[in-house]
């Protein structure tokens, strides 16, 4: 079994997932992350500082096989038609978004 990490873009669904553990990641590792995509959204300043913000926020860790975890968006974003993720992958989101939230609280610098 492998850990990923799987951002996905709240505008278009996009996913991208990155090797490991989530507390292996920055904040500002996540966000450099966030930012490649939300280029291709042309917002401004705002918008795309509050979409980054959503986007870390909602980083979800997963566990899956080898080889479930070939087929992960690994490289770069893709649209969700293109890309694969466990059926899961939403339903756990929730129970781990608020111990996310508290550990980005402290490392923020
Ligand atoms: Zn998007």
């Amino acid at each position: 079994m492998k850990s990923a990490l799987v951002l996905k873009c709240p505008m278009c669904n996009a996913v991208h997932t990155l090797k490991g553990q989530r507390n292996e990641y920055s904040k500002q590792d996540l966000y450099a992350q966030a930012k490649t995509h939300l280029r291709n959204h042309d917002l401004n300043e705002t918008k795309a500082a509050i979409r980054k913000n959503e986007i870390v926020y909602d980083a979800t860790e997963i566990v899956i096989s080898s080889e479930m975890y070939q087929q992960l968006p690994i490289k770069a974003w893709m649209e969700p038609d293109d890309a694969w993720l466990p059926d899961d992958v939403m339903s756990e989101n929730e129970g781990s978004q608020s111990e996310f939230e508290s550990s980005v609280e402290i490392s923020f610098h």
